[in-house]
């Protein structure tokens, strides 16, 4: 089966050491092949992209590294609009960029000095 799971670390959360946590997000590829399977031979709508899956995913963990126990307490269904809305973000963001600018955004989204 093509389950894969992406843990987010203690840095990736910015918390302090003394709260250092790791988030396991399952992601059932599976199901989002066969739906494009079913769409390409039926027709009808495709499901959302991989990266699209992932990023939505991603959106739902840092909602809960964010508010745990707003998460914890609200229905799955009104968590959707949080992580659609990192997706989409996700997916207005330039996927490329110059390696100077791409070492300030690491350093700026571990917490870190900028870099020389
Ligand atoms: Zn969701």
């Amino acid at each position: 089966m093509a389950r894969s799971s992406i843990n987010i670390g203690h840095r990736e959360a910015g918390l302090s050491p003394a709260t250092w946590l790791s988030l396991v997000v399952p992601i059932d590829f599976q199901k989002r092949d066969d739906a494009q399977a079913a769409a390409e031979m039926a027709g009808g709508t495709k499901p959302s992209s991989e990266s699209e899956v992932v990023n939505h995913e991603i959106g739902h963990a840092l909602h809960f590294v964010e508010d745990p126990i707003q998460v914890a307490n609200a229905d799955a269904e009104d968590l959707e609009p949080t992580a659609n809305g990192f997706a989409k973000k996700v997916a207005n963001e330039k996927n490329s960029m110059s390696e100077p600018d791409a070492k300030k955004r690491v350093h700026e989204i571990l917490g870190l000095e900028p870099p020389k």
